[in-house]
């Protein structure tokens, strides 16, 4: 029998709990307090500080499955996502912790036995798992101890494989608790021997569980400090076990996202969702159906979890495109559509995160809101752009919904007069990169100002510049790199004033 996406939701939970874990309920996607952080990007985000020795563990040992965002930062999926089978904007991560508990032996042997044994039954054959190959530089060991573990369960030697710091040694961001993990991948094209392929961006070879030994804390200065404790925080991707377990290469494919896929063909009457990626995908149709089930996901969550689009430009983008996405494959009623979507991901999520469910209206409201500005920016304006930007009044009067990045570039592009009648390539880049504006809606803009843009020349730009950014921040990264030394801290104990932690324990995960 094939477990439903809630059952084995459940099976995790229940589980961990079984051996002594206590279940805690996810924390709101928005981070409690903590400033280097946009969305929850991991479930181990609602423990830094237990990690850091600022605050006491809830419990020794503690599991849940917590709702994710990864579009920006350190983790940040948004551009794959819909061209892939594996990445999403929000996702769930199941997860279990040591606070200083049981280490290594304990945590792979639980999940080996969970992964491999009923009802999950992955096939030993089609996985691997990979440990810390260590890094000369910095000093860090190998870790062995991890690679006699696995060969103690049982995985086969070809199976066990070591890797470097940019797979193996796991941070939540630029700063923040740290250490080298092992991670658990699974061949969806069958048993051969293809350990090549492992960490290489493959669809039918991906990753599913991590499981990170926390021991030190990347500080602000780039330098690794050791933690107090040593402690374990495992996350698995919940869409990619749905997926493997509902016999499916693509996360899409599972109950997760095809009830979405029903509603969209549903409403705009057309052809049904077929599965195709890249150039087989001829019109981008599946890859719409992708983005806006995907999108419709993480809009619906954020803003039921308290973020609105006008504080935070990163959900305002998601948003956006989600409309414009909408309004391709359904012109003139992107509002329907979306909110339409927006429900059924309610009735999918609600079991497990009531608040989903709960939040429902806020969610209608917000994205009418939302879509009722859109409109105004991208259509009202085209017939009246001079107005609304000469008067100085109108966008300014909506400066608390309308993003301050919006009202800058539409004065940017108000001083240029478009000499040869085209927004000149450097314009744009500066409307993309210091204001936030996508390429579609620079285009739009453009028309409303009877120019014209060089839409490929601007995209190849844009490409140019993020991989010259990610080169600087390697660059960084390698200098840090070589500085980082390895000091112990001193922690002190949390006392009585350390704020006490407000997880909320429920027993009915
Ligand atoms: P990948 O290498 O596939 O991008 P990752 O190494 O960035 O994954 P981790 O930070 O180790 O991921 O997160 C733990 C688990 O969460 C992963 O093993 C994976 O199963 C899942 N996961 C990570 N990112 C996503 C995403 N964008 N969408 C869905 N699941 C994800
Ligand atoms: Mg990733
Ligand atoms: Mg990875
Ligand atoms: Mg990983």
């Amino acid at each position: 029998r094939i477990l439903s996406a809630n059952e084995i939701r459940r099976h995790f939970i229940d589980y961990f709990k079984s051996t002594d874990h206590n279940y805690i309920r996810s924390s709101p996607v928005r981070p409690f307090s903590d400033p280097t952080l946009e969305f929850v990007n991991a479930g181990m985000n609602q423990f830094k500080n237990v990690f850091l020795g600022l605050r006491k563990p809830p419990a020794l040992r503690a599991t849940n499955s917590q709702k994710c965002i990864r579009i920006g930062g350190k983790h940040n999926d948004l551009d794959v996502v819909g061209h892939d089978t594996y990445h999403h904007t929000f996702f769930e991560m199941l997860g279990n912790w040591s606070f200083g508990n049981y280490f290594k032996k304990e945590a792979c042997e639980m999940a080996w036995k969970l992964i491999t044994l009923p009802p999950y039954s992955l096939p030993a054959e089609k996985l691997y798992v990979t440990y810390f190959g260590g890094d000369a530089k910095l000093g860090l060991e190998p870790d062995l101890e991890t690679r006699d573990i696995w060969r103690s369960i049982g995985v086969s030697p070809e199976r066990i494989l070591p890797f470097g710091l940019k797979e193996n040694f796991w941070e939540m961001g630029l700063t923040g608790p740290c250490g080298p993990c092992t991670e658990i991948h699974y061949d969806h094209a069958g048993t051969a021997l293809r350990p090549h392929l492992v960490n290489k961006d493959q669809s039918d070879l991906t990753e599913l569980w991590n499981i990170v030994f926390i021991q030190y804390n990347r500080e602000e200065d780039g330098n690794l400090t050791s933690l107090q404790q040593h402690f374990v925080d495992t996350g698995m991707g919940f869409e990619r076990l749905v997926a493997i377990l509902h016999g499916k290469s693509s996360n899409y494919d599972s109950d997760l996202f095809s009830p979405l896929f029903g509603e969209i063909e549903k409403i705009c009457k057309i052809q049904a969702y077929r599965g195709k990626f890249g150039a087989e995908d001829e019109l981008g149709l599946d890859t719409n159906y992708r983005i806006l089930a995907d999108h419709a996901r993480m809009a619906t969550v954020a803003i039921a979890d308290n973020i609105f689009p006008y504080q935070s430009n990163g959900l305002r983008r998601v948003v956006r495109k989600t409309f414009r996405v909408a309004d391709s494959l359904l012109p003139g009623k992107s509002l329907k559509l979306v909110t339409a979507l927006s429900k059924a991901v309610r009735s999918s999520l609600e079991s497990a995160y009531p608040e989903i469910g709960n939040n429902g209206k806020q969610v209608d409201c917000v994205l009418q809101d939302e879509h009722q500005l859109w409109m105004q920016i991208s259509s009202s304006t085209k017939k009246d752009w001079n107005s609304l930007v000469m008067k100085d009044g109108n966008l300014e009067k909506l400066a608390d919904v309308v993003s301050p990045g919006l009202i800058a570039a539409l004065k940017e592009l108000e001083k240029s007069n478009f000499p040869d009648g085209r927004i000149s390539d450097d314009l744009a880049l500066t409307l993309y990169d210091r204001y936030g504006i996508d390429v579609p809606l620079i285009e739009e803009l453009a028309t409303i100002k009877g120019a014209s843009v060089d839409v490929r020349s601007v995209e190849k730009r844009i490409g140019e510049m993020k991989s010259a950014n990610k080169k600087a921040l390697n660059d960084s990264a390698a200098l840090l790199t070589a500085q980082y030394s390895i000091r112990d801290s001193v922690r002190l104990p949390p006392t009585d004033d350390s704020p006490k932690y407000e997880y909320v324990r429920s027993e009915n995960g």
